[in-house]
């Protein structure tokens, strides 16, 4: 028998239970929203040297005074180095980017100069260093450019590209099957019968995982029947992990985890202290961990986020699995006198947050209305004007 757990403890024990997969290598492009799999470091500073930062003239500064009179010795695109000189009484036509030839130390706007043939008349003074991009002042050789379990952002690949590196090592990739029960469920698209309602959690669950960066691997929908459950369970449980939806709950038609049983799934976690989401189940079936959501809808939703999403993100390899918090005033007063967390779905806008819709587990319109959830915890009492931390998840 096993007993309903608080959510801290379904949370840790999921979270220890799952490792990291083996990590891969893939192009820069193809790690967008993936995690490093090790430290990287600076191969080079950057810049990687001395050049302009605008188009203009190279300058010994203390030659330039107000009127100062310099003849140009040369051209220095950017591109290769021609070794250009800079001596006293002379400037280099220079371009952005472009290394600074040596004897300069500074440049002068092209807008600031006056040309005249083979001569410029400077209109402003020059401090040395002005317009010069100094090698390594933006990041030194050895630094570190990327940490082990960091998600690697647009930026990121900039920044790994800057370093020459072509590819990176991420945390290995989550295939999930999803299986979704229930003889009342009509595909969207279908005419409904007396009695049906539409099957809206697949998609939900398709849409969560994609967002956490899982891969989709099947959708399945199954009616509630204990051998046709075990069949879709068999193919289901060679992926990474199986999300089943509907059934986990305590009725004769709730058939999944004797059919995960039957198959010789061990199952860790039934029920916990959450809500919405009590029924909540968290197994293993060799390798692949299945997790079953309650069916309504909001269940799912909470229960995806508050257990799924983390183990999903262990096993990519990421060290942060909490979602995005922020302090929130609350414009209400919410206290909880039940016997599990409440997760309430609200509005977050302008630093405040107002709960929307009905806080029902089928709620879902309220749902779609929201960006963001408060957890109330057991015995909790809060009023209207207190700040607390709210999670984001949109
Ligand atoms: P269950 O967890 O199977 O007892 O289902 C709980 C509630 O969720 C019932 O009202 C079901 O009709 C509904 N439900 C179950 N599965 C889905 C689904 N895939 N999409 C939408 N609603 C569902
Ligand atoms: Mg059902």
């Amino acid at each position: 028998m096993i007993t309903v757990i608080s959510e801290e403890e379904a949370r840790t024990k999921i979270v220890e239970t799952v490792r990291p997969l083996q990590p891969r290598r893939l192009g820069i492009l193809q790690a967008l929203d993936c995690f490093a799999a090790e430290d990287y470091f600076a191969q080079l500073p950057l810049p990687n040297f001395d050049n302009s930062a605008m188009d203009g003239y190279a300058v010994i500064a203390s030659d330039c005074g107000r009127g100062a009179k310099l003849r140009v010795v040369g051209e220095q695109p950017a591109g290769a180095d021609r070794q250009l000189c800079v001596s006293s009484g002379e400037a280099v036509r220079i371009f952005t980017g472009a290394p600074i030839p040596s004897g300069a130390d500074a440049v002068v706007m092209q807008e600031d100069v006056a040309r005249s043939g083979g001569e410029i008349v400077v209109n402003v003074d020059v401090d040395p260093g002005e317009f010069v991009r100094r090698r390594g002042c933006d990041l030194t050789e050895g630094q570190r450019i990327l940490r082990a379990g960091e998600r690697i952002r647009a930026a990121t690949i900039g920044l790994l590209a800057s370093q020459g590196f072509a590819n990176v090592s991420v945390g290995g990739e989550v295939r999930a099957a999803i299986v979704s029960g229930g003889d009342e469920l009509a595909n969207p698209g279908e005419k409904l019968q007396p009695g049906q309602i539409y099957e809206s959690n697949s998609v939900l669950l398709q849409a969560l995982l994609e967002r956490c960066g899982a891969i989709v691997a099947s959708s399945q929908h199954c009616s509630d029947d204990a051998g046709a459950l075990q069949n879709e369970f068999r193919t289901a449980i060679k992926n990474e992990i199986l999300i089943v939806s509907g059934g986990v709950s305590v009725g004769e038609h709730d058939l999944v985890q004797a059919a995960l049983r039957s198959l010789g799934a061990k199952i860790d976690i039934w029920r916990v202290a959450i809500k919405p989401g009590k029924p909540f189940l968290f197994g293993r079936f060799g390798d692949c961990f299945v997790f079953g959501l309650p069916g309504n809808p909001v269940s799912a939703f909470i229960t995806f986020l508050q257990f799924v999403r983390p183990a999903i993100l262990k096993m990519m390899g990421a060290t942060d699995l909490d979602l995005p918090k922020v302090p929130a005033t609350l414009s209400v007063d919410l206290a909880n006198d039940s016997d599990r967390v409440h997760y309430l779905r609200g509005k977050f806008a302008n630093g405040e947050f107002a709960p929307v819709g009905r806080q029902e587990s089928h709620a879902l319109f309220g749902l779609s209305q929201s960006n963001a959830l408060v957890r109330v915890a057991l015995g909790e009492s809060l009023k209207a004007g207190d700040v607390v931390d709210i999670q984001l998840w949109d």
